[in-house]
């Protein structure tokens, strides 16, 4: 039997034939010198490549590696997760399998997490081998979402990093469908910190994000976490409100001050703004409702808890709850 893990790490991986004989060279060769108990779990995100049959040898070899394959490609974002519900180390990292996400950054994540935080993430000092287009788009978009989110959420940090056992449980019991899994990590709240990083370019082979799983994904963000998109319509509402008040005002006074105004013209004008107004707020509201909904039936945990002091009592099971100590060494 192998002892139980002090660390997992979990790597989704989408087609990367490319990189994998690398990537085994690199862990192999930096996993020792941690110095702890650790296993690896690749996630095959159903790669057409030889990407599985790859990993099936590694793990053929070394029993601490093991690996899960998807029946098709279901996203990065599903891959983590699966990878979360399955690791079984005190401390979990996430990474990337191209090798962007160092190995040897997980040395110095592993010495926060050993001086008591939950959450360690990687911040980017630099990104090399990215476009500047995603590089901007990158930066202000985080800061959009920082806006609406309304939480602290981590700039310029992908999704390498370390969680401790006590996250992810409480990761666990988040089941939502559109999974931004970085800011429900933030959403989980808990001690965080971060480590920096240079992010070298991919090792070999493609970006599996085109510019389409990237909007998908942008989208996700912001709608996961914020109703603040259905709420357009009401603002729409007030502004067109206010203008119908405006039009009115003055096409009331051109009329009095004698202007050649053609007939019908001013009802005409004050009634297409009102009703556009009208309709615009009925629009809002049923998006307020909709909004609501959509929160609801994410069913999330209402709060999460990280430690209890003289409370025996169990949490609510809606409850993100400081699981008892024993539970959180192993599953
Ligand atoms: N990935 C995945 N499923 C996908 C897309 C990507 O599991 O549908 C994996 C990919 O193999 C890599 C990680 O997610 O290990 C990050 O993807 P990528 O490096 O292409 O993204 P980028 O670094 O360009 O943002
Ligand atoms: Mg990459």
């Amino acid at each position: 039997m192998l002892p139980p893990p002090r660390l997992s790490l979990v790597l989704p991986v989408f087609n990367e034939e490319e990189t994998i004989p690398e990537l085994a060279r690199r862990l192999k060769e930096f996993l020792p010198q941690l110095g702890v108990t650790y296993e690896v779990l690749f996630i095959d995100d159903g790669s057409k490549d030889r990407s599985l049959a790859l990993l099936k040898e590694l793990a053929r070899e070394e029993p601490r590696y093991k690996v899960l394959s998807f029946g098709r490609n279901f996203g990065h974002q599903i891959a983590i997760t699966a990878g979360l519900d399955i690791a079984e180390g005190d401390a979990v990292v996430v990474m990337d399998a191209d090798l962007q996400d160092p190995p040897e950054v997980v040395a110095e994540m592993f010495a926060q997490f050993e001086a008591g935080f939950d959450v360690v993430y990687g911040i980017r000092t630099k990104r090399h081998g990215e476009s500047i287009f995603k590089k901007v788009t990158a930066a202000v978009y985080y800061r959009l979402l920082r806006k609406l989110l309304g939480f602290e959420v981590p700039l310029d940090a992908g999704d390498f990093r370390l969680m401790s056992r006590q996250v992810v449980i409480a990761m666990r019991s988040l089941r939502e469908r559109h999974r931004f899994v970085r800011g429900m990590v933030a959403w989980i709240g808990f001690k965080q910190t971060k480590v920096y990083y240079e992010r070298p370019a991919r090792f070999a082979g493609e970006t599996k994000y085109p510019l389409s799983k990237m909007l998908k994904f942008a989208i996700d963000g912001i709608t996961s976490f914020s109703v603040v998109p259905v709420r357009i319509a009401t603002y729409l509402a007030i502004l067109s409100g206010l203008l119908a008040v405006g039009i009115g005002i003055w096409s009331i006074s051109q009329k009095l001050l004698g202007a050649p105004v053609v007939t019908g013209w001013t009802t005409i004008m004050m009634l297409i703004a009102a009703s556009s107004a009208a309709q615009l707020l009925v629009m809002g509201i049923l998006g307020e409702y909709v909004g609501r909904t959509y929160e609801e039936v994410k069913k999330r945990p209402l709060y999460t808890v990280a430690e209890r002091v003289n409370l025996d009592v169990p949490g609510s099971p809606a409850v993100i709850d400081a699981p008892p100590p024993e539970s959180l060494s192993r599953p």
